[in-house]
């Protein structure tokens, strides 16, 4: 008999209305009295429920490195890891894990759902069961996963490449620069070759977080007043979006800031604000100055990837040196170098 361990977090998937007809979360009874194929499963399931039950929204550091320290605790005694959570923010919980979680030979699964798990069209069913499904597989005596995943809408996404695109549609997920780990139909084809191997390593768990990350998001017209209250602010690194495939004004204030920045030991990564494609300094004249002042290249990590990079890596050393060589390299399969 497998052995599973669920962690609940709260989101939609357990929310009940309120007397004003607001969602607000509730315990996991309500999630076991509306899913009695809970019991009829050939698994043995421990819950642990986080106390409050929260929205995704009002996720926070503390509360990630609690979930990392209670995979780690419970790392031995378990095949695979389910994590209930709001689809809101999942992605950057899913993001922080992986990079808290080195070296993971089972599966984290992070899962909820668009609807209540007590109303009629809900997606939470399906969403947990093959949750749990795919994080009991195994192959050899080896978990098939062995990273941490979103799985939403019948599909397995690498956790630090996906995103929440949709608020509307049970689709909520999308990883555009990677491909789907799972497709759940009749059978669960497994997209073996896309897949993490840690099967050589052990698991580590890194257990802090330095949240000293701005944002600066470029639109033509951006005033030099709002870039210098970002570039001054009290963070290590900026995550910096820009257009295309990564391109900026040429106007020298704009770059002089920058410059001033860095220079200031200041990192600035660079991401696209396109969701599909890398950036690639130098591939227009609009990125080449980027380069040569020491902007780092994000290529195609994902926004939320990015900004928890940053706060793992700022977590791991207070030499920024590090912090921007590791920012540029693949260390959970969540960039694609393409230079
Ligand atoms: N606001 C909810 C949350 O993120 C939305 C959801 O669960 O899908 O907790």
């Amino acid at each position: 008999m497998k052995n599973l361990f669920i962690i609940y977090t709260g989101g939609t998937i357990g929310m009940v209305q309120d007397e004003t007809g607001t969602f607000v979360p509730f315990d996991f009874d309500l999630i076991k009295a509306n899913l009695p194929d809970l019991s009829r499963l050939d698994y043995k399931i421990t819950v642990h429920s986080f106390d409050p039950i929260i929205d995704s929204s009002n996720m926070n550091p503390d509360i990630w490195l609690q979930m990392a320290e209670l995979i780690q605790t419970n790392y031995a005694l378990y095949d695979g890891f389910v994590i209930l959570h709001g689809s809101d923010t999942m992605a950057f919980t899913a993001s922080i894990l992986s990079f808290l979680l080195e070296g993971l030979q089972k599966p984290v699964i992070l899962s909820g759902s668009q609807l209540p798990i007590g109303e009629i069209r809900t997606d939470a069913r399906e969403n947990m069961m093959t949750a749990l499904e795919i994080a009991s597989a195994k192959h050899n005596g080896m978990s098939i996963i062995q990273e941490v995943c979103i799985l939403f809408d019948n599909k397995l996404f690498r956790g630090n490449r996906a995103f929440k695109y949709n608020s509307a549609k049970f689709e909520a997920f999308r990883s555009p620069n990677y491909p789907v780990l799972v497709e759940a139909g009749i059978h669960l084809k497994y997209n073996l070759e896309s897949l993490l191997n840690n099967s050589d390593k052990d698991l580590v768990l890194h257990n802090r977080i330095d949240n000293r990350v701005g944002v600066l998001k470029l639109f033509p017209g951006i005033r030099p007043e709002t870039i210098k209250a970002i570039l001054n602010a009290d963070v290590r690194s900026i995550v910096m979006e820009t257009f295309g495939s990564g391109n900026t004004t040429t106007d020298q204030w704009f770059l002089d800031l920058l410059k001033q920045a860095i220079d200031g030991g200041k990192n600035i990564v660079n991401i696209s604000q396109c969701k599909v494609g890398s950036v690639e300094l130098g591939r227009y004249e609009t990125s080449q100055g980027l380069k040569a002042i020491g902007v780092l290249n994000g290529y195609d990590m994902t926004f939320e990837a990015a900004v928890t990079k940053l706060m793992y890596l700022q977590g791991e050393t207070d030499d920024q040196a590090k912090v921007a060589f590791w920012i540029e390299k693949d260390i959970r399969g969540e960039l694609t170098v393409n230079d």
